[in-house]
Formats: C-alpha cells, structure tokens, sequence
C-alpha cells in the first residue's frame, strides 16, 4: 500500500487532453460547493493555521452557495508517492490534499472535480452527465462548466472515473420525519438508476467502464448528525421504498414470481428495477451486480471533525 499523499494544483494553463474526472452531485445544502473549495484552496480552510501571503487564512467558509445554474469545474491532483515530508509529523492522510506536491516533488495525478447543481430543476444537468458517458466512459465537462481554466482544455472529453454525492448528515438525522432523506435517497436512487442503465445499455464486450460511488456523509461536525453507518442504512430502507414505489406493478406481472431470473439484457421491468431485481430490501451492495462499488464515509468540510481526508483518500485510489 503506498501512502497517498493529497494535495491540489489549481492550474489555469495546463494543456491536459485526457484529465479523468469525478463528478460531484448531491442534494442542495449538502456541502458539495464548500467540499469543492476545500479541495481547491485547503489552506484558506485552516484558521488555525499561520497566514502566509499567498496563502491568507480565512475564519470564514470560504465557498458560498452558487446561484449559477452551471456547473463549475476546477483541476486538482493528488500525488502518489512515499514521500512523506509533507505530512504533519505522521499525521499524513491528516495533512493530505494540503501538501503542495510540487514542492515535495512528488508526482501528481491530475484530474477534474466537476461540481452540479444540486437543485431538483436543474439535476438533469448531472444525470445528463452520467447518460451522455459514452461506452468508452467519457463525459464532456465543458459542456455545463464556467471556470477560470475553461479553454481548449476542457473542450477535450473526459474519464468519468468516479462520483461523489454528497448528503447532509445532520439533515438526515431528521430521519423519515424530515425532507432531506427522501429528497437525498430520491436523487441517489436516480443517479445508481443511471450508471446502472448505462452499464445495461453499454451492454456485452463495450461494457463501459465502472463508476464507482462514494456518498459522503458530510457536517459531522455537528453532534446532531447522523453517523456513517446510519446514513447508509436510513438511505438503504428510504431507497427501498422509492424502488418498491416506482416499480409498483412490474413485480406484480409475475416476472419474479415464476423463477424467471432476469439478467442483464433482460426486459423493461428489470431496465427499470434499481439493483437485485425482485429482492425486497435495498441494500448497496445489490449494485456490485452491475459492477457499481458505492462506499459510505462520513467526514466534514467545515469545523471539527474527521474532516475530508478519507474522501480525498478514496478518489486517490480511484483515479
Ligand atoms: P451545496 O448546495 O451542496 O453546494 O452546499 P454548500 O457547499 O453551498 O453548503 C451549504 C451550507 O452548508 C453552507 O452554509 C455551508 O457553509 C454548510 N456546510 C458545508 N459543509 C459543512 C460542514 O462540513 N459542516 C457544517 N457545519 N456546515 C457545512
């Protein structure tokens, strides 16, 4: 296992063709913004931290909720390397994406975060960027992003290697009771839905390749929220339902019930039934059928907490 030491390049310049890109989805409120600035400006996050002219410590969340209806893309890399001077004394992953790769000269891989609105009138804007991954994976960025950097770089296609979505934690604790678990499961239910489909539809020896997901469990910060383990569960039962709901009648037609194993290929109902077809509770791990792998990490972007680390650890192993 080599140490993956985190860091970001913000890069305005570079002619990258081919950077491969995780994309960042998730309800509105959920932290994907403020997850995007701490990944792009780390620094600026740490109050705690000395200020340096170039790198001015801020008290203040850095990002703010964006009224643009695009989405926004920056570059980032991280590095793989054993060298681990950039580690605050064997806190490592603790320090991570705040190490400047270039001046530890460790070698970086770069790639594209891709942030979408999270707001329900606008999520076609996501889903359009998992439907439209071709078989060979690839997205187009520049089709929906406004960034400094947007040149011929991003005119270029993309590698769709991962997706992020985001879920408010301590909105979550407010359990079936509350908006945000059927508005998150809902929207989760829709993007598994998608990258499933597109695996069905990519179909036989151009199978596209597989986009693995992590939900990240973010605002542990705040003692109300819900830990990891909950948040996958509460979104598992909730995902349940929305499958058991949506699919009212195809079960019914007795597909299931006569033994028929509908696998890939198979008929509409299953095109339109989310993981295991016919299995009664949702369970995450229904997706690896479709060679879909969904992790569940809590963490933070703001205040104290696990804070991003294991996130950022999870893309770098991903991309
Ligand atoms: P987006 O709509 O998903 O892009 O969400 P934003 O990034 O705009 O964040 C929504 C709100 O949640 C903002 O007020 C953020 O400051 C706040 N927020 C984001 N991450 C955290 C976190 O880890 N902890 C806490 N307490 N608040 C957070």
């Amino acid at each position: 296992f080599v140490p993956v030491i985190l860091h970001f390049i913000y890069s305005a310049t570079t002619p990258y063709t081919t950077l491969p890109s995780v994309l960042l989805v998730g309800p509105s409120g959920a932290g994907k913004t403020a997850l995007l600035t701490l990944f792009e400006r780390g620094p600026l996050y740490r109050p705690d931290q000395p200020s340096s002219p170039d790198k001015p410590s801020v008290a203040a969340p850095v990002a703010q909720t964006r009224t643009s209806q695009a989405s926004s893309t920056v570059e980032l890399a991280v590095g793989t390397s054993n060298n681990t001077t950039a580690g605050n004394g064997g806190g490592g992953a603790h320090s991570s994406f705040r190490t400047d790769l270039d001046a530890v000269g460790a070698t970086a891989k770069k790639f594209l975060l891709v942030d979408t609105p999270g707001h329900p009138k606008l999520r076609a804007h996501a889903l359009a960027h998992l439907a439209s991954a071709s078989a060979s994976g690839t997205i187009r960025p520049a089709s929906v992003s406004v960034t400094k950097s947007s040149s011929a770089t991003e005119q270029n296609k993309s590698k769709l290697k991962a997706l992020l979505f985001v879920v408010d934690a301590a909105a979550l604790a407010e359990g079936a009771d509350g908006p945000a678990l059927a508005a998150s499961a809902e929207y989760l239910y829709d993007v598994l839905l998608t990258l499933q489909r597109r695996l069905r539809r990519g179909g036989g020896s151009r199978a596209p390749p597989s986009v693995p997901v992590l939900v990240a469990a973010n605002k542990l910060d705040l003692f109300t929220a819900l830990p990891a383990p909950l948040v996958k569960s509460q979104l598992e039962a909730e995902i349940g339902r929305i499958r058991k709901a949506r699919s009212k009648g195809l079960l019914d037609s007795g597909a299931a019930d006569d033994g028929d194993v509908v696998g890939p290929g198979g008929g509409e109902e299953a095109d339109s039934w989310l993981g295991s077809y016919g299995s009664d509770k949702f369970s995450f791990k229904e997706m690896l059928e479709f060679d879909i792998e969904v992790d569940v990490i809590g963490g933070n972007v703001l205040g104290e907490g696990p804070g991003a680390d294991k996130w950022w650890n999870w893309i770098g192993e991903r991309i």
